[in-house]
């Protein structure tokens, strides 16, 4: 368990339990991303005036006019991620307050996740750092480029909507890798979709409808 873990009341291990639970009736099975969850204490993800409601199932947002997904999303996205053989290397765009990739570091060997805003790039590694979680390498770039010296990757996981998968994360895919992205259709609306990289194609299927902050061009100070 990280450090700081630990809090009274509304931002206690108890409210955590109480999230995991009410996941686990929302259908979410895998033991490794309810434990993980479990363990990682969201509320110091959230601005502190929002603390108090860091473990109820919702967005909130971080600063910067972006959020932070709801918990339900990013147990849905990880499971998705690690249906089939454990990913060992996951790349994640959008950082964000770093929730998400906290999470993933529970379970995989190593994470690496870019973001656009300077600001939030930074606040994500001193927070990591104070949780001391070491695994998970951050970036302050265009996450449409992917991170073509760490590629492949076993897993992509975008947690910014684009009206279609950039082309060089799919070229980043390990074989046998899976992506998994919120994308924008013509009516605004949001689905998550899930690519399989095989030896011959990209599996595309659809999972669930979505809401997310959209993915943006360029990366800014
Ligand atoms: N995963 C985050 C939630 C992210 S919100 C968490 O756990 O808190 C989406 C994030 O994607 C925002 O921080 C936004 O700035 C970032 N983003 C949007 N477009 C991007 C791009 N092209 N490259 C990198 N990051 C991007």
């Amino acid at each position: 368990m990280v450090p700081d873990a630990t809090g009274a009341g509304l931002t206690s291990q108890r409210a955590r339990d109480r999230l995991v639970r009410l996941l686990e009736g929302q259908g979410i099975r895998d033991p490794r991303v309810l434990e993980a969850i479990r363990s990682i204490p969201r509320h110091l993800f959230v601005e502190e005036a929002l603390s108090h409601r860091a473990y109820e199932n919702t967005a909130l947002p971080i600063g910067h006019r972006q959020t932070i997904s709801q918990p339900f999303i990013v147990a849905r996205m990880t499971e998705a991620l690690l249906e089939g053989e454990r990913p060992r290397t996951v790349l994640e765009i959008g950082t964000g307050s770093g929730y998400q990739a906290a999470v993933l570091a529970q379970i995989v060997d190593r994470v690496f996740s870019v973001e656009r805003i300077q600001a939030l790039s930074r606040n994500a590694r001193e927070l990591l750092s104070r949780l001391g979680i070491n695994n998970v390498n951050l970036r302050h770039s265009d996450g449409a480029d992917g991170w073509p010296d760490k590629a492949p990757f076993d897993g992509i996981i975008l947690t910014a909507a684009p009206k279609e998968v950039p082309e060089a994360l799919l070229t980043q895919l390990a074989l046998g890798g899976r992506l998994v992205a919120p994308v924008e259709g013509p009516d605004g609306r949001q689905q998550l979709v899930r690519y399989t990289r095989t030896e011959e194609a990209y599996v595309r299927d659809i999972l669930d409808a979505v809401m997310f902050v959209p993915m943006l061009p360029g990366a800014e100070q």
